[in-house]
């Protein structure tokens, strides 16, 4: 008899983003000519740098001619965009990481969801931050590695609250745990983390024996000079943390698909009988086995985020939703809320002093502005709302000046 996984019962649907849909299309149809602006998705909305096109192009047309086509690619990158990304990434910011310690991958929620794969399937302590990206949660959750959700929340996981009284940075944990995931800046809080605050969570890890699943996919975002971009910038992370890197928020490769994440030689876990071992075989086994690699044009049109021309087409991208978010966020707290985020993330968010859902509603109904309830991430996330920069500028102005007219 063929059994299923029941732990994917245990996964709460969330229902999020289909119900948002659904009340939006509920609005729209009842408002034939109702001109709604999103400001509610996680995806970007400008074109891919022409840097990266003209690369993908050319790579292209290499593959359509004998003598220039490749087949099957290095299971772990080519070599030419590992190196770009250990040079520009890395070692220009003082993080000493090498090509051979960078994975090459169709993004980081694979990445992401797939890591846990390498940890024990029992007795793995997993902490999470609420509100959280769900990709985490969910991914263990079907591994087996929690109870049943009570009240909203898996039992056997730890939760790390993100609330206004630590400025949305959660303390280290205060039980025994294994495995942290932290996301910086944050999605969906848009909040950083100093180097000190970071530094906590590094030598708890080592105290502790734990590992940290570093999540930098909005690093791009990051314009304030002491805010750090990599965990490898804080001393003795490389023994005890992973970081996951994507194309997607920077460069526009939502679509595309490309992100990486960096695993070093010296990062440990341990094994049955308590010693040390190295993480990256296991990484490397798993890619080996279960990935064949991104597609070359893909590689080549990641590896143009790094010439000059990609860099300042990407920075530009980046500057334009940034100002976006700097108008969010000033109209947000011009009506007298406390925004978090916006200044170094695309993301804005801040209490409503209601419910979520109820602030959803009105200012979908009376501004016609599509905004995410933060109840959706969490507990801590409720009477929380976040509104996305990812959109035009022209359309960010006028949903902001008809949010601040109904508030
Ligand atoms: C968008 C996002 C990613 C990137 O995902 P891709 O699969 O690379 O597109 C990763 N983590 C978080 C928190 C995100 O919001």
């Amino acid at each position: 008899m063929i059994l299923a996984n029941e732990n994917f019962y245990k996964v709460q649907a969330t229902y999020l983003f289909s119900d948002i849909a659904r009340r939006v299309s509920e609005f729209t149809e009842a408002n034939k000519d109702a001109s709604v602006i999103r400001l509610g998705i996680g995806d970007v909305t400008r074109a891919l740098p022409q840097a990266c096109v003209d690369a993908m192009i050319k790579a292209t047309t290499e593959m359509g001619a004998d003598d220039t086509f490749r087949g099957y690619g290095p299971d772990y990158g080519y070599d030419f965009l590992r190196e770009a990304i250990a040079l520009h990434d890395f070692k220009a910011r003082g993080a000493d990481i090498s090509a051979d310690e960078i994975f090459v991958s169709d993004g980081a929620k694979c990445d992401t969801g797939n890591f846990q794969e390498l940890f024990a399937a029992t007795g793995t302590k997993v902490a999470v931050p609420d509100p959280v990206y769900p990709v985490y949660v969910d991914t263990n959750v079907m591994a087996g590695r929690t109870g049943y959700a009570v009240d909203g929340r898996y039992e056997n996981l730890a939760y790390l609250d993100c609330t206004e009284a630590n400025n949305f940075v959660p303390a280290v944990p205060e039980e025994q745990v294994d495995l942290i995931y932290l996301c910086f800046p944050n999605n969906p809080t848009g909040a950083t983390a100093t180097k000190e605050q970071l530094k906590a969570f590094v030598d708890y890890a080592h105290e502790n024996k734990a590992l940290i699943l570093f999540d930098a996919a909005y690093e791009a975002f990051i314009v304030d000079d002491d805010i750090p971009h990599s965990i490898y910038e804080i001393e003795g992370a490389k023994e005890v943390a992973v970081e996951f890197r994507s194309f997607s928020k920077n460069a526009g490769f939502t679509g595309t698909r490309c992100g990486y994440t960096v695993v070093p030689e010296e990062c440990r876990v341990f094994n049955s009988k308590g010693e040390a071992v190295p993480l990256a075989p296991l990484w490397k086994r798993r890619m080996s086995t279960k990935f064949n690699g991104v597609s070359y044009p893909v590689q080549r049109a990641a590896e143009a985020v790094y010439s000059e021309e990609g860099g300042a087409q990407c920075k530009a991208l980046v500057d334009g939703y940034l100002a976006n978010a700097k108008v969010i966020r000033e109209r947000i707290a011009q009506k007298g809320f406390k925004p978090v985020g916006g200044d170094n993330s695309p993301y804005i968010w801040f209490n409503t002093g209601m419910d979520s859902w109820k602030f959803f509603d009105k200012l979908l109904k009376e501004a016609q502005v599509v905004t995410t309830p933060g109840s959706g991430f969490g507990r801590c996330g409720n009477g929380y709302i976040r509104i996305s920069a990812f959109n035009s500028m022209e359309n960010v102005v006028k949903a902001m000046d008809r949010v601040c007219s109904v508030l």
